[in-house]
């Protein structure tokens, strides 16, 4: 089955969740805003492009609250958050509801991740396809066997062969 969609998380996957929350503490902000695109990790734009070049359908889906879903909207297709779907990772039910809203089969569905525990086992499980970026407070666990790894977004496009 051909790959046709690419589900990203969000914490760490795409935002930079370390240096935004130590750009919080600076700034002295009281309540945690909405994410935005400066806290976005250098490389998620260029992955988009590169992807969208290729013909495939993007969403971004993690654990988080719904406010952050709006920016991450202006680029991807579709995007959800486990306040709105009332679902948390590593629940089965947070990746039947990818599966949904991709409107494609499982098989064809990519979801990369930064946790082995909250992205990638579960991924698997639910019959998705898994890439594992290994970065952020994660980054030391090791990947399972046969996990297809990388250290970057700018590596996905080529480890698309792998998945
Ligand atoms: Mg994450």
């Amino acid at each position: 089955m051909a790959l046709s969609v690419v589900v990203f998380d969000v914490g760490e996957t795409l935002v930079e969740e370390t240096a935004t929350y130590e750009r919080w503490e600076a700034e002295g902000v009281t309540a945690p805003p909405a994410f935005e695109d400066r806290d976005l990790h250098a490389d998620a734009l260029p992955c988009f492009a590169a992807l969208c070049a290729r013909g495939l359908r993007l969403g971004a889906a993690g654990n988080m609250r719904a406010v952050h879903e709006e920016f991450l909207r202006t680029h991807v297709d579709f995007v959800g958050s486990s306040e709105r779907w009332g679902v948390e990772k590593p629940a089965a039910g947070f990746f039947e509801r990818i599966v949904e809203e991709a409107g494609a089969p499982a098989g064809a569905i990519l979801y990369v991740g930064d946790r082995v525990d909250n992205d990638v086992v579960p991924a698997l499980a639910a019959g998705l396809r898994a890439v594992r970026v290994r970065r952020g407070a994660h980054a030391e666990v090791e990947s399972p066997a046969g996990t297809v790894t990388i250290d970057s977004l700018a590596e996905l496009p080529e480890a698309l062969e792998r998945v």
